[in-house]
């Protein structure tokens, strides 16, 4: 379903396992070719140190501008989509992941449903995803008036390497 007028949004994408740099490179060029969206612009590739108990490999992370006519809900469903036929290569064990796809921001939309929190609720204490969003969008604001740049600065740059051009 498309609702015909385009909306600004960022994708959060992220992976540690099976190959996280080809992962999410990958799941770059195929939110480009995503139905009735357009890929206006990605960060940078960075390395994160996983959060969360256990020991698990490092995390590839990048975060995408798009413009888009799918409404919130279907886009979702478009990028479960992806993520699922990323983890159907090899389904190895719970926690790590082959590929996470997060609507962090949709225009300038506050929605909490039962599928869909837009602001993603970590968005704003999550280096890996603010320092990417820095990059590509550095006037970028939270629906409060929040802005990134604020939040960026606030929670620092540890545990994160940005990675050269991949080629
Ligand atoms: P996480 O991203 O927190 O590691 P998952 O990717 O497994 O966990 O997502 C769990 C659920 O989060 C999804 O089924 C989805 O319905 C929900 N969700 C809520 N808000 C969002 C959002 N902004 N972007 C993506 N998924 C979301
Ligand atoms: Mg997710």
């Amino acid at each position: 379903m498309s609702d015909a007028l385009s909306h600004c949004c960022y994708i959060g994408l992220g992976s540690n396992l099976d190959e996280p740099l080809e992962q999410v490179t990958q799941a770059l060029q195929e939110l480009a070719a995503l139905e009735h969206t357009t890929l206006l612009s990605a960060s940078s590739l960075y390395r994160s140190r996983p959060v969360g108990p256990g020991e698990q490999p490092d995390y590839i992370n990048a975060v995408a501008q798009l413009s888009t006519e799918l409404a919130p809900e279907p886009l979702l469903n478009a990028l479960q989509a992806l993520e699922q036929a990323h983890q159907r290569k090899r389904l190895v064990r719970w926690g790590p992941r082959t590929l996470d796809l997060d609507i962090l921001l949709y225009d300038n939309l506050q929605l909490n449903s039962q599928r869909l929190s837009v602001p993603h609720p970590f968005l704003a204490e999550r280096n890996f995803v603010l320092l990417p969003l820095m990059e590509i969008a550095p006037d970028l604001a939270l629906p409060d008036g929040t802005r990134i740049a604020t939040l960026a600065q606030r929670c620092g740059n540890e545990g994160l390497i940005k990675l050269p051009p991949q080629r």
